[in-house]
């Protein structure tokens, strides 16, 4: 019984993440900034993490 309790939280938490994980929202991965997102290539980064991860990754003067 106990058991079933507990998967029935974990049912809601994965509802309420969901909602945050959808498409329609662009947030960055990173920090979790809305603003200035970077959507090329899919990598859905702020200007500010793209600037430290786009680096390492090839990317320069953005
Ligand atoms: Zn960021």
């Amino acid at each position: 019984m106990v058991e079933e309790k507990k998967t029935k939280t974990e049912k809601i938490s994965l509802k309420i993440l969901s909602r945050f994980k959808g498409r329609g929202t662009r947030k960055c991965r990173f920090c979790g900034n809305a603003r200035g997102i970077v959507r090329r290539y899919g990598l859905n980064i702020c200007r500010r993490c793209f600037r430290e991860v786009g680096e390492s990754i090839g990317f320069r003067k953005f």
